[in-house]
């Protein structure tokens, strides 16, 4: 039993469907990611067919409708947490952001398109032969989404669609683009959600290189008049907003479930360096103020954990407050910023390195907590929410 199974054992939560769950998501990371994360974080992508293989492993239908190709019977929200759990094993943010996209594109066409849409757009990505991408975000800001700027004029029975996105996940690779266009007056009830589609003339993508999330291929796109079918249309017009909104809850906890599992494998890799690690005579972990250390980090992973258990408990039971998961990833983004500092300095210089998990996972800090929602705006939301005016 490792650090990383540990909790589970212990968690009223998880039953021996997640225990089977979590194995066989193990044994695909083991065959199919984990020998060659280094080489996709070097080519800055994952390739195509790491989707394809992951449908078939189960992991990309997983507690989506059957209808579409998905998987839903006996599934739960704890299933999911376990899949970000495992993928976050080889210590790499960018597999998870990449491979997973389809978990924030998908479900607003589930959520409001037109069952057209749905039969079009899901079972391919679903099979893991089409990517989705998510594009909220613009260059003039991505915080404050309700006063996003692009464009989208109703003409006949087309959109025309001009602006810009920026910094968006599988925005390179995506053959799908959720994309948050402005269809109606200033604020927030004048935002629709549109599907635009790689290779409509006019629509253009181009590379951005970043900190941490190498091998999650990140885009800006420029639409310049951008004519898209009226039936792409996601939900009704000028309704938009409260799609994205409630997107953000599920992404968060998803986000919340990846620092927890980043922070154990820094914490895994700093109990297995102060144990081997001899410095002044004796094992490095025989020093108080190491052993210090680690369990301080134990101490903050399970409470985090505690709260990520009790919000998908909460998403199951129908019972989810936005406040709650608002919070929660603050918590979870200040756990995983307080554990890659503390393993990186438990590691020494050997945490420096490229190639190192603590390494990687110190780098992807900044985009967790700034990422689906910045500290300051999950604060301010929590705050507004319960009343602190
Ligand atoms: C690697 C990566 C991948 C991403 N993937 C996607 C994606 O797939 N799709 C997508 O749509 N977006 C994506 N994003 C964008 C991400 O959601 C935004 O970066 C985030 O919402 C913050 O927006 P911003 O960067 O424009 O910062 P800004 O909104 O300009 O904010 C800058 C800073 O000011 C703070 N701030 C803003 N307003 C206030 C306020 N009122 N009070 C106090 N502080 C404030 C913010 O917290 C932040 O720290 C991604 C970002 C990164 C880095």
């Amino acid at each position: 039993m490792t650090l990383f199974d540990d909790w589970r054992a212990r968690s009223p939560f998880y039953s021996e469907t997640h225990e089977a769950w979590t194995m066989s998501v193990r044994r695909f990371v083991e065959r199919e990611v984990a020998p060659h994360i280094d080489a996709w974080e070097a080519a800055g992508e994952l390739p195509r067919d790491l989707h394809r293989r992951a449908a078939e492993a189960g992991i990309i239908g997983l507690g989506f409708p059957e209808a579409y190709g998905g998987v839903s019977e006996g599934i739960d929200p704890f299933h999911r947490l376990i899949t970000t759990e495992e993928l976050a094993r080889p210590g790499a943010g960018g597999l998870i952001a990449s491979l997973m996209t389809h978990g924030i594109g998908l479900p607003p066409i589930l959520a409001l398109g037109s069952e057209a849409l749905k039969q079009r757009i899901a079972p391919p990505v679903l099979a893991g032969e089409k990517i989705i991408a998510l594009a909220i975000t613009e260059p003039s800001g991505g915080s404050d989404v309700a006063n996003l700027r692009t464009r989208a004029e109703k003409r006949g029975n087309s959109y025309i669609v001009n602006g810009s996105k920026t910094f968006i996940t599988s925005g390179l690779r995506a053959d799908y683009y959720t994309v948050a266009v402005r269809t109606g007056g200033p604020g927030m009830g004048g935002i629709s959600l549109l599907l635009l589609e790689k290779g409509m003339p006019g629509f253009t993508q181009t590379r951005l290189d970043k900190m941490g999330w190498h091998c999650s291929d990140t885009a800006a796109l420029y639409f310049d008049d951008v004519e898209v079918p009226a039936d792409n249309l996601i939900g009704p017009e000028n309704a938009g907003f409260m799609g994205i909104m409630q997107n953000f809850n599920g992404e968060r906890l998803g986000m919340a479930m990846g620092c927890c599992a980043f922070a154990r494998v820094c914490l895994e890799d700093a109990v297995d360096w102060a144990r081997s690690r001899e410095v002044f005579g004796k094992p490095l972990i025989r020093n108080q103020s190491i052993r210090h250390k680690l369990a301080d980090m134990m101490r903050q992973i399970n409470a985090t954990q505690v709260w990520v258990d009790q919000c998908a408990w909460a998403v199951g039971a129908g019972k989810a407050n936005p406040a709650d998961f608002a919070l929660l990833k603050v918590q979870a983004t200040r756990t995983l910023e307080a554990c890659a500092r503390e393993a990186a300095q438990t590691l020494g210089g050997a945490s420096y390195l490229r190639g190192a998990r603590v390494e990687r996972i110190y780098r992807e800090v900044r985009v967790n907590a700034i990422g689906g929602g910045s500290e300051e705006i999950m604060l301010d939301l929590a705050a507004r929410q319960l009343g602190f005016a």
